[in-house]
Formats: C-alpha cells, sequence, structure tokens
C-alpha cells in the first residue's frame, strides 16, 4: 500500500472526527443560546409581570384623569392634586 493510499483510507474517520467535533461544537452553541433565549424569555415576562401590578391611582378632581395616587400634580391638566 503507497502513502497516498494510506492517506485515502484515513479521509473517512478524519471527517466523521470533525463531523462529531463540529457537532459539539454546534450543540455547546445551541445549549448557549438556549439559555440566553430563557433568560430573555423570563426577563420578558417578569417586566409583563411589573407592568401589569396594579399600581394605586386616583382621580384628578380637576380632568378626572387617572393619575398615580404618589404623585402631588396630575400629570394631565398639572394642577394640584388633594391633599392627602
Ligand atoms: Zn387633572
Amino acid at each position: 500500500m503507497s502513502e497516498a493510499e494510506a492517506k485515502e483510507k484515513e479521509k473517512p474517520v478524519k471527517l466523521e472526527k470533525v463531523a462529531e467535533d463540529t457537532g459539539e461544537f454546534v450543540g455547546k452553541g445551541l445549549r448557549k443560546a438556549w439559555s440566553v433565549t430563557k433568560s430573555f424569555g423570563k426577563g420578558l415576562v417578569e417586566t409583563i409581570d411589573k407592568k401589569e401590578e396594579p399600581k394605586d391611582k386616583e382621580t384628578c378632581p380637576h380632568c378626572s384623569a387617572s393619575v398615580s395616587s404618589d404623585s402631588n400634580f396630575c400629570a394631565i391638566c398639572g394642577k394640584k392634586l388633594a391633599e392627602k
């Protein structure tokens, strides 16, 4: 068997090794990407949950707008809200 023939026979084995390494690399990448996706989803859900949290609201006596009860002035008409 010549040296060239020997190398030719080694090729499929080497390709399999490359494929295996590539698969492992891609697999690791996918796992990392999935972990990032999960973190993104978790952050998204937490943000939506925060937004859906009921906030203390009161009605402006001047323009009837719904305003945050911890502010002293109406965000819509700018007038002072009732003293607490
Ligand atoms: Zn107002």
